[in-house]
């Protein structure tokens, strides 16, 4: 018998009909002899409907009131999954984040979960029951409700596996496994059979949606063992792992690429000590996440200075800096948010020279000019016009011998 924690998706449970499949699916572990917690996400597109009703009411929503609203979307997802494991016969019974205690600092939108108690659970699972349970939401030490950002079930699916010491926590979602990239922008990309923590880290925190970074973290910190599966076909899907050996001995594993990015530049500012900081302080005191930086060699005095944000955060971010700007005697501030970052990620970077070289040499042959550029041991990642993306995933794609090998 072995404990198993299954997360299910929006497309994965995006219509009645879905959520009976999905039923079926929990049916057929639960009656092997397997306990089963599952973790569902809210129908697909209902976040996103409930994001719009709030920008009816108003532009600045109460980040509070947001996360109310948000978490309704995964409460109905866990009734209706419920009611559809009744009705084959099988005991399950649902909760919300709260109700199990997923307890969470109070970062409205973006929480982070501290501690789950896994008892009554436990209590459920011992009595037989599948137990249901709300993903991306929690409660903070104050009982309100708070969110765990975009894709965040993924997060409470991997907690919950870690709580409860789970032999696997199998995310089950709309591709069949982790690909080398994203199979919408490149349809020759090849599924992996395991990829290591550490690149799919990487690849997450450099774009791909397939989990969400902090369940990778979660993951290779608890070491839970972690899959990604269809909940539309049978199959292995993929395996994150630990070990490096067992993976194949690929230079890359995969390409992540990201539309959320903007880039801010601000030009013709002194070049003294401290200025770095006193254009990025204030953006962090903003809570807003600088991803790649470049200072450029001063020149008379002065020097350039280009950062990237989320998109999202580009308004928040050009006030800030605009005002910085002023106080700095800073000669001009500028934004642009039509880019896009591509990433190559592989641990075997780590004993390959020309990576970053042939990474260039490639987008050079397409005429795709590179506005910035950032290496960490076992990634490269440039920001490029928004329009060279798919041209630019798909040469990478093939310059690294990625495509799959038709049959
Ligand atoms: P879910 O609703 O099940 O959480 P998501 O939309 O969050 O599903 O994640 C699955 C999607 O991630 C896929 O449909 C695919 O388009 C995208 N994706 C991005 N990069 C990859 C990758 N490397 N491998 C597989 N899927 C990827
Ligand atoms: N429903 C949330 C979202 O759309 C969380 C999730 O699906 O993981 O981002
Ligand atoms: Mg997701």
């Amino acid at each position: 018998m072995a404990l198993i924690v299954q997360k299910y998706g929006g497309t994965s449970v995006g219509s009645t009909e879905r959520i009976q499949a999905v039923a079926e699916k929990v049916k057929k572990y639960h009656d092997a002899g397997n306990q089963v917690v599952v973790v569902v996400s809210a129908m697909s597109g209902e976040t996103n409907r409930l994001i719009a009703l709030a920008e009816e009411i108003t532009p600045r929503p109460s980040a509070r009131e947001m996360d109310v609203l948000l978490s309704t979307g995964e409460q109905v997802t866990i009734a209706l999954l419920s009611m559809a494991l009744h009705h084959l016969g099988v005991d399950a019974r649902s909760y919300t984040g709260g109700q199990v205690h997923i307890r969470t600092d109070s970062a409205h939108s973006k929480a982070r979960i501290l501690d789950i108690d896994g008892e009554r659970v436990k209590a459920d699972l011992e009595a037989g029951r599948v137990v249901v349970v709300a993903g991306f939401q929690g409660t903070d030490e104050n009982g309100n409700i708070t969110t765990l950002g975009r894709g965040g079930s993924d997060t409470t699916a991997v907690a919950m596996a870690a709580a409860l010491n789970a032999d696997e926590c199998q995310i089950f979602t709309d591709v069949d496994g982790v690909y080398t990239t994203d199979p919408r922008v490149e349809p020759k990309a090849r599924k992996l059979d395991r990829i290591t923590f550490e690149e799919m880290l990487e690849l997450a925190s450099s774009g791909s949606k397939v989990l969400q970074i902090r369940s990778v973290e979660f993951a290779g910190k608890y070491n839970v063992p972690l899959r990604v599966l269809s909940s539309f076909e049978e199959g292995e899907g993929t395996l994150i792992t630990l070990e490096e050996e067992d993976v194949e001995k690929a230079k890359i594993s995969g390409i992540a690429f990201s539309r959320d990015e903007a880039k801010l530049t601000i030009r013709g500012v002194p070049d003294h000590p401290g200025v770095a900081y006193q254009i990025l302080g204030p953006i962090g005191e903003a809570n807003i996440e600088v991803d790649m930086i470049v200072q450029n060699i001063g020149k008379d005095g002065t020097t350039d200075f280009t950062f990237t944000v989320h998109r999202n955060d580009l308004a928040n971010a050009l006030d800030i800096l605009r005002r910085t700007a002023d106080e700095l005697g800073a000669r001009e501030v500028e934004a642009d948010d039509r880019i896009v970052k591509i990433a190559l990620v592989g641990v075997g970077m780590r004993s390959h020279a020309a990576i970053a070289s042939n990474m260039f040499k490639a987008l050079a042959k397409e005429q795709i000019n590179i506005q910035m550029i950032s290496t960490s041991e076992i990634k490269v990642s440039v920001i490029v016009d928004e329009k060279y993306l798919e041209l630019g995933v798909r040469t990478l794609h093939e310059a690294f011998g990625l495509d799959k090998i038709e049959a």
